[in-house]
């Protein structure tokens, strides 16, 4: 739940992420996308019921989500006013906002291997999580819910070190990341902190680029065998990849197929 849930998040969204972790017990992390759309129903029905979080009773989650059609967009419209609210929304990109997360699941897709984007694209990811979580929702009853554990949120904010440049890498470039302050890219180091990616350059200024996405960032400390969940070292250049890209594919790889296109 790590990527959920920034430092500086506020108690009311640490207690919808953890009373979502628990009302999808024990499968919580198998479908991160459902643990996302319920943390949010979870903050709006909070702020719209003045009723922490972790009160909610399930039989109202489930009478919203039966309430929705294929196309949920007046529960989106809900979620942006209640995170408003709350103050987890509208902030814009960066540190400490969960804007990133939410644009990311209420967003049209790209279709793979369609960078151009004349495809129609995939609909957004909160659409079928929705229809998911109406079948489990209305599953298990009060009693087994209590008897639920609680899961531990990891909380983490980790940075990684980078002797060089972090190069974001797309189908016709690879671009290193700048300091929006001095232009430096050298040397810096990315701070990961819930769903926020942050550069900060030799000099300490901090950049928030919405090419840096969490997913693409760990995605990228895999292929460069590195530990995902602690502080980590690069000696040379930091490869990620760019929306484009399955959030899955292997940056070194594509940067040599980059390479020769560009040669
Ligand atoms: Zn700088």
């Amino acid at each position: 739940m790590a990527y959920l849930l920034p430092t500086t998040a506020p108690d009311v969204w640490r207690a919808a992420v953890a009373r979502a972790a628990q009302l999808l017990a024990p499968s919580w992390e198998e479908r991160p996308n459902g643990l996302k759309a319920l943390a949010f129903i979870l903050l709006m029905l909070s702020v719209e019921r003045e009723q922490p979080p972790e009160s909610i009773p399930p039989a109202a989650v489930a009478e919203d989500l039966s309430d929705q059609g294929e196309e949920p967009h007046e529960l989106s419209r809900r979620i942006e006013a209640a995170g408003t609210t709350a103050g987890v929304l509208g902030n814009g990109y960066g540190p400490d906002t969960l804007d990133t997360l939410w644009t990311d699941l209420k967003s049209w897709q790209e279709a793979p291997g369609d960078p151009m984007g004349d495809a129609e694209g995939w609909p957004p990811a909160l659409w079928a999580a929705v229809g998911q979580l109406h079948e489990r929702i209305s599953g298990p009853g009060e009693a087994v819910i209590r008897r639920t554990p609680v899961p531990v949120a990891s909380l983490g904010a980790l940075t990684i070190s980078v002797g060089r440049y972090v190069n974001v890498v797309s189908p016709d470039a690879i671009v290193p990341i700048k300091c929006d302050t001095c232009n430096g890219c050298e040397g810096g180091s990315l701070r990961v902190d819930g769903p926020a990616v942050t550069f900060v350059c030799a000099d300490g200024h901090t950049t928030a680029n919405p090419r840096l996405e969490v997913w693409r960032v760990r995605n990228a400390l895999a292929y460069a065998g590195l530990p995902i969940g602690a502080d980590a070292t690069v000696e040379r250049d930091f490869l990620v990849t760019s929306r484009p890209y399955s959030a899955q594919s292997d940056p070194r790889y594509l940067s040599r197929f980059t390479a020769a296109l560009l040669a």
